[in-house]
């Protein structure tokens, strides 16, 4: 037993070992990866519920890698966290979000995913107060998407940052609300713009009875304490359908677009201009 005990562990350390190795790897990889512009992101559109009307995008991150091909988030924004290159990712998303939304029409907004790592630096505010002036966009372009997980660990930090924000003239939307804890308390006290219901919600309406009544609550919430209520992940017409109904503002998700290219979205935005 005592052998068997021995040759485990030692498995064990050698699958440790080989998940650190990888993990360097990547680490070493998206260093590379930014110092060759290997980065984009993609935009999806966020649309007005009563009318189908684009109102913005969401920025989202792509890495178009040499040899893997098109990487999705998933697979290297949790290890950049881990490794701390999740700040100059960030960075760089932040500089480029501000480029691009500098060319917008003025009535369309661009929002862009912080990490809670990001968030939690202590050099964050004055990295998006250079980013912004440098770029000259007007802030009110841009839309900063947190999650509750940054407001749990310190309360009163995240407060006064939120409130530096938004004086800054960004708005904040609160993402993926619903996921995590206590989020009555926190639409209490911080000053958000927007709540985005997480997709969990909207794939399990009409098939979990409720989700429904999570959704409507949700929207009566946001809207009486004079939020925007955004649903995202929105892939069919009676989902549409019913949101529009109970109450959302806006409407995100495949039916209405998938995440594209920027050259696609800015030609999508020039058309609509002229039409
Ligand atoms: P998120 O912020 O909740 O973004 C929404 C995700 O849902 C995106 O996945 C989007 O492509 C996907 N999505 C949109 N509509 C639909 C739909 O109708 N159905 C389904 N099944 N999915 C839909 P993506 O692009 O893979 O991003 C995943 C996550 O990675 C994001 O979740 C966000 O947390 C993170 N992320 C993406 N870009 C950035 C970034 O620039 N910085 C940071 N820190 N995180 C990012
Ligand atoms: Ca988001
Ligand atoms: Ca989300
Ligand atoms: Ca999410």
């Amino acid at each position: 037993a005592k052998k068997s005990g021995r040759s485990t562990f030692r498995a064990y350390r050698r699958g440790m070992d080989e998940l650190i190795e990888k993990r360097r790897a990547l680490e070493a990889d998206i260093e590379r990866g930014l110092e060759r512009d290997e980065f984009e992101l993609y935009l999806q559109p966020r649309v007005a519920a009563r009318d189908g009307a684009i109102v913005g995008y969401e920025a989202l991150l792509r890495w178009s890698h040499p040899e893997r091909g098109m990487v999705q988030p998933g697979d290297f924004i949790p290890v950049a966290e881990v490794s701390g290159k999740i700040i100059d990712l960030g960075e760089w998303v932040l500089r480029e979000a501000c480029r691009l939304a500098a060319d917008f029409p003025d009535h369309l907004h661009l929002s862009i995913n912080v990490s809670p790592v990001q968030f939690r630096h202590p050099d964050f505010l004055k990295n998006v107060e250079d980013i912004l002036s440098a770029s000259g966009v007007l802030p009110r372009k841009l839309e900063l998407e947190i999650t509750e997980s940054v407001l749990i660990d310190d309360d009163q930090r995240a407060l006064v940052l939120l409130g530096h924000l938004k004086s800054l003239g960004l708005r904040i939307a609160l993402d993926d609300f619903g996921t995590g804890y206590s989020s009555l308390s926190y639409l209490r006290r911080y000053p958000f713009d927007v709540i985005k219901i997480d997709r969990s919600f909207v794939s399990a309406l009409g098939e979990e009875e409720t989700a429904n009544a999570i959704i409507r609550t949700i929207i009566d919430l946001g809207s009486g304490l004079g939020m925007r209520v955004v649903a995202e992940g929105v892939e069919t017409v009676e989902q549409a359908r019913y949101l529009t109904e109970a109450g959302c503002d806006e409407l995100q998700g495949y039916l209405l677009g998938r995440p594209q290219p920027v050259d696609a979205a800015i030609t999508a935005i020039n058309a609509s201009l002229v039409s």
